[in-house]
């Protein structure tokens, strides 16, 4: 996970602050101290999106700092539930595994598996919501607001036109493909919106990209395309799943599809996410009338009408 800081005479800005450990804690301070600065000396915190790697950290540092935070509003809008009052995320996250046709010995692990990463201590809503277009909250840079939906939401990527460089966020990875699931906090089609969202950064001269994991990167333009190629691979695996004509849920699509090791060996976070990311490309594809689902009980899919 990399945090990016930016330097001016009113202070220092961060572009994302890691995850809620001491851990993270510590290397933040050790960084900062590396550049002659300190915590307190942080007057703004600039977010990418709303996972726990990368916000996790935003209410101890404001705490210590009196930082400003900064949000997309669409991410903003899901701090509450996913850091302070998970239990209707939680009923809304068992609705979604029921549909997907997820084993009922399973749900309820499957349901939980993300509680270990909550912690209340650091929930913070942010002070300050930032929208498409926008000059980023960091004092002494020009840094253009690009909303890029898709990872989540409310991603943003930042844009320093003057030196033609990118800061990615998770949108955009040298290596790592982003995961775009499909969960109750993804809105409807995420899929299609992070294809957009790559379509929209690809207009833009970019020779410098600086991504939130991995390194440093400039073959921007080649690595939309790489990304591109994935999905357009991934939404041909999952059509191929669909073949045999027998309608499936996404449950089953899973299984058939390639993954880092077979499907049936992840731990539970894993699955859900796998599940989450066969359901984004078979509503991608439901999308696009080439797929078709049921609308009641666990959703089936299937390539002939049902
Ligand atoms: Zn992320
Ligand atoms: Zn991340």
């Amino acid at each position: 996970m990399l945090v990016y800081v930016f330097e001016s005479s009113q202070g220092v800005s961060l572009l994302d602050v890691g995850w809620n450990t001491d851990e993270a804690l510590d290397a933040l301070e050790n960084g900062l101290h590396s550049i002659g600065a300190d915590i307190r000396s942080i007057e703004s915190i600039v977010v990418t999106h709303i996972h726990p790697d990368h916000y996790g950290l935003a209410g101890r540092v404001r705490e210590l700092s009196g930082a400003t935070v900064a949000l997309h509003p669409l991410d903003a809008m899901l701090t509450r539930s996913r850091y302070l009052d998970p239990a209707d995320l939680l009923l809304e996250m068992r609705t979604f595994l029921m549909e997907a046709g997820a084993p009922n010995a399973q749900v309820e692990e499957l349901q939980n598996a993300s509680l270990p990463a909550l912690d209340r201590r650091s929930f913070v809503e942010p002070d300050i919501e930032i929208h498409d277009n926008e000059i980023a909250p960091i004092s002494g840079r020009s840094l253009k607001v690009l909303w890029t939906p898709g990872h989540s939401p409310g991603h943003i990527c930042l844009y320093e036109e003057r030196f033609k460089r990118l800061f990615s966020g998770d949108h955009i990875l040298p290596h790592i493909t982003a995961n775009i699931s499909y969960h109750p906090q993804s809105g409807e089609n995420p899929l299609k919106d992070y294809l957009a969202s790559l379509e929209k950064i690809n207009g833009y001269d970019i020779e410098q990209v600086e991504p939130a994991h991995e390194y440093h990167f400039d073959h921007l333009h080649t690595r939309i395309r790489e990304i591109q190629q994935h999905h357009v691979d991934r939404l041909r695996e999952v059509k191929k799943a669909l073949e045999s004509q027998e309608a499936k849920t996404a449950w089953e699509v899973a299984q058939e599809l390639t993954w880092s090791r077979p499907f049936n060996s992840y731990p539970p976070f894993m699955k859900r996410m796998a599940v989450g990311e066969t359901i984004s490309h078979l509503k991608y594809l439901v999308s696009s009338n080439e797929v078709y689902a049921s609308t009641k009980g666990p959703v089936r899919y299937s390539t002939v009408s049902l």
